[in-house]
């Protein structure tokens, strides 16, 4: 098993959801249920930061139960969920109203984002209250067939961003954004719209490698006026996580960063022969930038790695054929990140401690859910993930739980070693061999231990 400090070959006792002890195989004490690893590693269960439900209001993409139980079949047990929803989670009453829904389909645990923004500034911290587990800014406009969904989420300008971030530095919490300049990418899409270029590379050339330079820049320099702690989403290029890295080690910045494995994993070739299925925002990037991206994730200098699971149907990822910017933006992961960073470990390009360190600890950290999340620790939650490192397969969207299997093309053919056969959350085997066994409503609401305040235990209600 993978602990923190490294890899040992031990038992692990789990009692009322918890882990009760780790021993030496020859002492463990007798337990009414036995789970045999024998030659498979153990993982702390992933937490996946970025995740869209799209429940409520869009279940025709996806919903709580066939989401979740992706991430249970991906090894993933808690997912971090993002505000993106009609109504938006940008108020009080549609946090508890996602929460009731979640409570009665999850089968892995989660925590739900609050959307920060303009026009909500005073639910911000009524928000915290209820239990987000960080807040969310998009900094460019919404796209104009889905504005119901980023209701109060969004702010194209500084003058309302900082006011937001100062808002969000009160609770403690941490500010997450998405990173894209809105005038670069509007002004780019009007360009290539009128010269006729609407083909998949398109969306590329309309949000170049500049926007997300520029907007993460911009960013930190707000966040560090306001004091917010500062989390950049699914950053996408590796020339933003330079500049950002470099700012954060000259200011001893508060900011992290995260990327998801279509970045490190896919490039431009892939969106041309793909075409509107790899059309996600930010962009998948040309070859030299993603090759610099794994080099940066390798060297341990992005924070995270998330999904940004976002299923669409197949019919609106369809109209992009004809015209890449008439389809919506963002593809399903839940099911394909833990094989493809366990390829990367048979490669040897990755350790199995480095995996656990971004997939889970260092997630666990940023948002106040250590020491019951993120790691295989006596007193932690029971939240793991069995994986065969000698196993070979070919990913095969068909076989997928996500709503979307249509439409999930990504990594769809792609060979990979190494698969997760065994995931539990709180102790409960949710995935056995691949298929999900979880019970709907097995899944609590995660809350966060905020830093400097005088709070309980992190963890569930
Ligand atoms: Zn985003
Ligand atoms: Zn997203």
């Amino acid at each position: 098993m993978v602990l923190p400090d490294g890899i040992v070959r031990a038992d692990i006792s789990i009692r009322d959801g918890r882990i009760a002890a780790l021993t030496d195989d020859r002492d463990s004490p007798a337990s009414q249920e036995e789970i045999d690893a024998t030659g498979r590693i153990v993982l702390p269960g992933l937490i996946d930061p970025h995740v869209h439900m799209r429940e409520p209001g869009a279940e025709e993409r996806e919903d709580w139960q066939t989401g979740t139980a992706a991430a249970a079949a991906g090894g993933v047990t808690t997912v971090l969920e993002m505000p993106v929803s009609v109504p938006p989670t940008s108020t009080v009453d549609a946090f508890q109203i996602k929460r009731r829904i979640a409570e009665q389909k999850a089968v892995v645990d989660f925590g739900l984002y609050g959307g920060a923004g303009i026009t909500n500034l005073e639910q911000i911290p009524r928000l915290a209250e209820a239990g987000a587990v960080a807040f969310k800014t998009f900094l460019h406009e919404p796209y104009p067939d889905r504005v119901a969904e980023f209701q109060g989420i969004y702010a194209t300008d500084d003058g309302a961003l900082l006011d937001i971030f100062r808002a969000v530095e009160r609770t403690g919490l941490v500010q997450c954004v998405h990173a894209e300049n809105n005038g670069i990418i509007e002004h780019r899409t009007r360009q290539l719209r009128a010269a006729g270029q609407v083909g998949p590379r398109a969306h590329g050339e309309s949000r170049p490698v500049i926007a997300e330079v520029e907007a993460v820049s911009r960013t930190m320099l707000l966040a560090a006026e306001a004091g917010v702690r500062l989390n950049l989403c699914h950053v996408s290029s590796a020339s933003a996580v330079e500049v950002a890295e470099e700012y954060r080690r000259r200011r001893r910045a508060r900011v992290t960063i995260e990327t998801c494995p279509q970045y490190l994993l896919l490039n431009e070739e892939d969106v041309v022969r793909l075409g509107p299925y790899a059309k996600i925002s930010p962009p998948i990037r040309s070859e030299p930038e993603r090759a610099r991206l794994w080099g940066l994730f390798a060297a341990g200098v992005v924070d995270t790695i998330g999904t940004d699971h976002a299923p669409h149907v197949r019919a609106a990822k369809e109209r992009g054929w004809a015209d890449i910017f008439e389809a919506p933006a963002g593809a399903p992961g839940l099911e394909t990140m833990l094989p493809l960073l366990l390829t990367r470990v048979a490669e040897g390009a990755l350790t199995l401690e480095a995996l656990a360190n971004v997939a889970s600890a260092r997630a666990a950290r940023l948002f106040g859910l250590h020491p019951r999340k993120g790691g295989i620790r006596v007193g932690a939650d029971a939240d793991l993930v069995v994986v065969d490192l000698e196993r070979t397969q070919t990913l095969d969207s068909a076989r997928m739980y996500t709503k979307q299997r249509e439409a999930a093309k990504l990594f769809h053919g792609r060979k990979v070693q190494g698969v997760p056969v065994m995931t539990l959350v709180r102790g409960q085997v949710v995935m056995r061999d691949g298929e999900v066994v979880g019970a709907p409503g097995h899944g609590r609401l995660v809350r966060p231990i905020v830093p400097g305040a005088p709070r309980k235990e992190a963890g569930h209600e």
